[in-house]
């Protein structure tokens, strides 16, 4: 074993470990030192990749010797208590100055309180998002590191040399302090829940309107993929509806169960919108969603509820199309505007200073929502960092007027025809609300009054006001 001979160490050797372990080696000036718990997945990557010039090391004093001052690590390991034994373990052998980074799906709050702690042993603790799953890793993520702008000196070069590159920039920004990373990566997650609802809901729609098989739907979306809708999410959907089932012949969307499963970043997201009072309602519903498809006791006891009885018969086929398409780009800038006010809020909340523009940038490449569409995103916030509502920036404000009429349409057939479009509707309900010159929230102000005693403010004078109700005894 050689003392001191690794620049930076990987802790977890699983898929994403291994592959991120990998990544790194593959850029030069790098020496990685490798750690896992149990030796035997340590012995198998050194022994199926002895090009990476790995430096295995099989306890975390041998570990912690291996590596350059100061010294780096990337955790990759199973979230939550697995994270913290090992945060503890390398504490025993780190030094002041050392860095941890913790690149698992953390809860931001769990990361706000490991930097806390950790920074009083004077180590640097960097909580990091990492997207784009076990390819993602291997050949390019994009990568939201928070932490100190102290260990981002060490670590900006080395994240920048591994992160996917968009329009020739790496997919790597410092987001903020503690945990701003994992609470971006956290809505980078619900905003991907939302994306991926609505366009289930656009091939549900034209499956139910058209009467069209799904290889047929598959070349809408490949279509869809050229246009102003180009993106990972909209390409691979093509994909997985052109797949046929082999043991059937069936289309393999077919044999699917139709039960969303989850892994909770969608339900953090909303959680923490509810907190920071932001109305994420297009990510609300796409988690809902997927709740709503995993009951199927509930489902089936329901299913001959009262509905329209006619099914859906569209009568120009291409026409609806296009109206499908606008919806979902409508609904689309509904949701992104959305996930960017919660990072906003939450910046505001966590003392953050994060740069909405430079968040859009790195999630051009190397993960799921990556699309072209964020580039329109950057340009908003170059142009106008404070913007309060996404969608009120000029290019958006164009594409929703030109999108709106279709967008209403769209909603009318599907609440017509039966059909549940609940990222849609919920969507457009968000869009007419900010539009809206007066809300009916007066009359809550005046219910809330009336039972309550909480008082309200007038249009037409400052203070607070109490009216004395013919209900109060
Ligand atoms: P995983 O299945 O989440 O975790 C397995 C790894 O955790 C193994 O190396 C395991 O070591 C280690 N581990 C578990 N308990 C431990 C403990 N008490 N002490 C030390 N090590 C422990 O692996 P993964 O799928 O590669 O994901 C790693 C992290 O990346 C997770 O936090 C995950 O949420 C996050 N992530 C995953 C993806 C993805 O697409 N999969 C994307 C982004 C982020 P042993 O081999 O000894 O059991």
């Amino acid at each position: 074993m050689s003392e001191q001979s690794a620049n930076i160490g990987v802790v977890g050797l699983a898929v994403m470990g291994s592959n991120l372990a990998r990544n790194l080696a593959s850029r030069e000036g790098n020496t990685v030192a490798v750690y896992n718990r149990s030796r035997s997945k340590t012995d198998d990557l050194v022994a199926e990749h002895p090009e990476a010039g790995f430096v295995p090391a099989f306890s975390y004093e041998q570990f912690a010797a291996s590596l350059h001052k100061p010294r780096t690590a990337i955790v990759m390991v199973k979230a939550g208590g697995p994270t913290d034994a090992v945060i503890d373990a390398l504490l025993e052998v780190f030094e002041p100055g050392d860095i941890i980074v913790d690149g698992g799906n953390a809860l931001f709050t769990d990361t706000i309180r490991r930097e806390k702690t950790v920074r009083e042993t004077g180590v640097n603790f960097v909580g990091m998002g990492v997207s784009g799953g076990e390819e993602g890793a291997l050949l390019g993520p994009s990568l939201m590191p928070g932490g100190s702008d102290e260990s981002w000196v060490t670590l900006g070069p080395i994240l920048r040399s591994i992160a996917a590159v968009a329009e020739g920039e790496p997919c790597v920004t410092h987001i903020g302090h503690d945990g701003a990373g994992h609470f971006v990566k956290m809505v980078h997650n619900g905003i991907e829940y939302a994306d991926m609802q609505l366009i289930a809901e656009a091939y549900d729609l034209i499956r139910r309107g058209t009467g069209k098989s799904p290889a047929e739907i598959a070349e809408i979306f490949a279509e869809w993929n050229r246009g102003e809708l180009e993106s990972y999410l909209i390409e691979i959907t093509a994909e997985v509806l052109r797949q046929t089932d082999a043991a059937t012949g069936r289309p393999l969307v077919d044999v699917i169960l139709d039960q969303a499963g989850a892994k909770g970043t969608g339900a953090w997201t909303v959680q923490t919108a509810l907190s920071l009072g932001v109305p994420v309602s297009g990510i609300a519903e796409a988690t809902f969603a997927r709740s709503l498809s995993s009951h199927p006791e509930q489902r089936s006891v329901s299913r001959n509820l009262p509905g329209p009885v006619e099914a859906l018969q569209v009568d120009d086929v291409d026409a609806f199309i296009e109206e499908v398409r606008l919806a979902l780009y409508a609904s689309k800038i509904v949701a992104y505007s959305q996930g960017f006010d919660e990072i906003r809020a939450g910046a505001a909340e966590y003392g953050w200073s994060i740069d909405l523009g430079a968040v859009s940038k790195i999630w051009r490449g190397g993960c799921i929502i990556r699309a072209q569409f964020l580039n329109r995103i950057a340009e908003a916030y170059d142009a106008a960092p404070d913007l309060p509502v996404l969608l009120t920036a000029p290019y958006f404000v164009e594409a929703l007027g030109r999108a709106q009429d279709a967008w209403r349409r769209i909603v009318q057939t599907a609440a017509g025809a039966g059909i549940p479009a609940p990222a849609f509707s919920s969507s457009l309900s968000y869009y007419d609300g900010l539009r809206a010159e007066r809300l009916p929230a007066a009359l809550i102000q005046g219910q809330r009054d009336f039972f309550g005693a909480h008082t309200y403010r007038r249009v037409d004078r400052e203070g607070t006001f109490h009216t004395l109700w013919s209900g109060d005894r």
